[in-house]
């Protein structure tokens, strides 16, 4: 056997030919995929193949801002619901700190909304870098 023989498994099985360029073959796969799961809410966001606003944040706002897109940050619930020690599940406001809390938690002045975080307004810059460490 050579190093590149093919095993009965081969994944090439379920292949097929592009109809189009990689990159639109791509975006439609995306697009397709993002329908069949099961996800609260794109954010606004439409699969394509180009940073989402505020890339030209610094790092840590630019990773923050993210996370509070995608629903996958290391607030407090998070941290309990993936085995870390934690002391409580709490906010310093006394609410349970979720994702979704993050961009209602009432120590900030206004909420942001998926909106905010889409287009990266003023508001979701602040809520990014007060959640810096999430
Ligand atoms: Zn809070």
């Amino acid at each position: 056997m050579g190093k590149f023989s093919q095993t009965k498994d081969s994944n090439l099985e379920g292949t097929s030919p592009l109809q189009g360029n990689q990159k639109d073959e791509r975006t439609k796969l995306w697009k397709i995929r993002s329908g069949e799961i099961d996800t609260q809410d794109l954010q606004g966001l439409e699969p394509k193949e180009v940073l989402p606003p505020g890339s030209e944040l610094d790092w840590p706002t630019w990773k923050t801002l993210n996370r509070l897109r995608s629903y996958t940050g290391r607030c407090a619930a998070n941290l309990i619901r993936w085995g870390y020690p934690c002391v409580s599940d709490q906010c310093s406001c006394g609410q349970t700190q979720t994702m979704d809390h993050l961009l209602a938690c009432p120590i900030l002045d206004s909420p942001c909304t998926s909106e905010d975080l889409a287009t990266r307004t003023d508001t979701a810059i602040l809520h990014a870098r007060y959640w810096i460490k999430i």
